[in-house]
């Protein structure tokens, strides 16, 4: 058996989670499969919930999480083609039949038959991962690997949702967590679509650097400050993944004809909604879920202003570190996971 470096657990809990110098090389077990090693992995919430148990379909056991990851061809399939050994990629994170209702009108993520590479599959918190060809996508020579590591999971869950919303020119639009992972991508893109951006975060100075037209900062005077900066009326599209305990604000914040996006619930997911508001705001509550591989392709192509910042990195060694950081008051950026 050939052997790799792979971060592995045998039964729920991030104690369980160990580094291990002798787990199986993935091979190329179908003629389309691409083997990839690791370079850099983002670390999201989804890799805490596969560690810890709260998603019951993960599968196989013991198993390798990890679902944003960047790197590069190592060896290709052989009917592989436009992909050699060397190559830049990402990895779209969706796995899906390419038969089923859904994949035919190209919602990949929702695909009835589908789930999630790291959690349906082993993931890439190890020196190799093999997928399918059609889940590799190249990128170019000048993308920095950060930026790349954002691009499956954090960049394309903003940039789905705001396609969901129908995000237009000149509207306001409100981001809570502005300085978390899907948070300052979404500030980038709403700023790159027209948007008036006001971001929900401790950071005034880099939230501002990167397209904020305006920080709120005093948590406890959000919809308060979103009257003054609107005149009254209110946002137009809000972005809220962190659930239950933003929830009352971000509701409030929304104007007359708003749409309000979620697609996290870091902080509890059984809200209280108000549906006499909903109604006579004409408001629209909208669940988005990753996104498609055209939205993945059109990120790679439009990269050239897109940054993110790094708060910490972590060898694969130290992977129960990196993941017990997302939860640290002070996080401030991403975590990365530099993969030897
Ligand atoms: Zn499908």
């Amino acid at each position: 058996m050939i052997v790799m470096i792979a971060a592995v657990f045998d039964k729920p809990g991030i104690e369980n989670l160990k580094v291990m110098d002798s787990v199986e090389k993935p091979k190329l077990a179908n003629p389309d499969d691409v083997l990839i090693k690791v370079n850099v992995a983002g670390v999201n919430p989804i890799d805490n919930l596969v560690v810890s148990g709260s998603i019951p379909t993960v599968s196989p056991i013991p198993h390798i999480p990890g679902a944003e990851v960047s790197g590069t061809v190592d060896d290709i399939g052989s009917e592989v083609d436009g992909l050699k050994k060397g190559d830049r990629v990402v990895i779209y994170k969706q796995v899906f039949d390419g038969k089923c209702d859904m994949c035919l009108s190209g919602l990949d993520m929702i695909c009835r038959n589908g789930g999630s590479i790291s959690v349906i599959t082993n993931g890439g918190f190890a020196e190799y991962i093999a997928v399918p060809h059609r889940n590799v996508f190249k990128i170019p020579d000048d993308m920095d690997w950060d930026l790349a590591a954002s691009l499956p999971v954090a960049a394309l869950t903003s940039f789905h949702a705001l396609n969901e919303v129908h995000l237009k020119v000149n509207e306001f639009l409100l981001i809570f967590g502005a300085s978390g992972n899907t948070g300052m991508i979404a500030t980038q893109l709403g700023k790159k679509m027209g948007a008036k951006v006001i971001a929900v975060s401790k950071e005034q100075e880099w939230v501002r650097d990167f397209g904020a037209d305006y920080v709120i900062s005093e948590y406890d005077r959000i919809v308060e400050q979103v009257r003054e900066i609107t005149s009254g009326k209110m946002v137009d599209v809000v972005i809220n993944s962190l659930g239950v305990k933003t929830w009352d604000s971000s509701f409030e914040s929304i104007g007359v004809n708003g749409r309000l996006v979620s697609f996290g619930v870091l902080t509890g997911a059984d809200v209280k909604l108000n549906v006499q508001a909903l109604y006579s705001k004409q408001i629209k509550l909208i669940g988005s879920h990753s996104g498609t591989r055209r939205e993945l392709k059109d990120l790679i192509d439009n990269h050239d202003k897109l940054q993110v910042k790094a708060w910490k990195r972590f060898n694969l060694d130290n992977i129960q570190q990196a993941l017990q950081a997302l939860s640290s008051k002070e996080r401030s950026g991403r975590i990365f996971l530099d993969v030897p």
